[in-house]
């Protein structure tokens, strides 16, 4: 039987929502130390104190595509281009085989734009979580530092636990990695390394 002493770990809403209301990210712009912050139902801001990137809700690109006949031969002319971060009117473009200069006006298909973080990203930009580090096979990891926290609670507590108090737990929802008993020590060294990080 999993029972608990000393912390009081209240319910899974809290383990899933209640900690993203400020994540911790790397910057996608210098690699530091940024803030993804909104409440869960809110667009979602991430703001860079180091270098001052701001981006206020996902942004989109645009892929043109060029799809026509070339007016003075009937040569036809189809083009994908790299995303863009704005559409345009037209462009100009030469036929492949008359080589008439010719005006082009795309098409666009529209993304909503989410960066390529390594790891354990933010569920909302995709940005790299700031707080994280392997744990053998695993990656240990927190939106922020109240999360962290709330961790080596857990942990703490199952070191000091005693027979007989049995709470309700967060313990489903935790990864087994950080569950296991085994683990305790490890999981709290993880921790200590992750607090020194700024
Ligand atoms: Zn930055
Ligand atoms: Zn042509």
């Amino acid at each position: 039987m999993d029972v608990e002493s000393g912390h009081r770990f209240t319910n899974g809403a809290v383990w899933k929502y209640h900690f993203r209301d400020s994540i911790l990210v790397h910057c996608p712009k210098c690699n530091k130390q940024a803030t993804v912050k909104g409440k869960i139902s809110d667009e979602k801001e991430i703001e860079c104190k180091n270098c001052y990137f701001k981006q206020v809700g996902r942004i989109s690109l645009f892929k043109p595509i060029i799809d026509f006949y070339c007016y003075e031969c009937g040569n036809k002319i189809y083009q994908e281009l790299a995303y863009i971060k704005s559409k345009f009117e037209a462009l100009k473009i030469n036929c492949s085989k008359c080589k008439n200069e010719l005006i082009a006006k795309p098409k666009f298909i529209e993304v909503e734009f989410i960066y390529k973080g390594t790891e354990i990203v933010d569920p909302y930009f995709g940005c790299s979580l700031w707080l994280q580090t392997k744990f053998k096979n695993d990656v240990l990891w927190a939106f922020n530092h109240e999360h962290l926290n709330y961790i080596k609670n857990y942990v703490t507590a199952k070191l000091r636990e005693r027979q007989g108090n049995g709470y309700q737990t967060l313990a489903e929802v935790l990864p087994q990695f950080i569950k296991s008993s085994k683990n305790r020590i490890g999981i709290l060294k993880a921790i200590e390394k992750l607090n020194t990080i700024d």
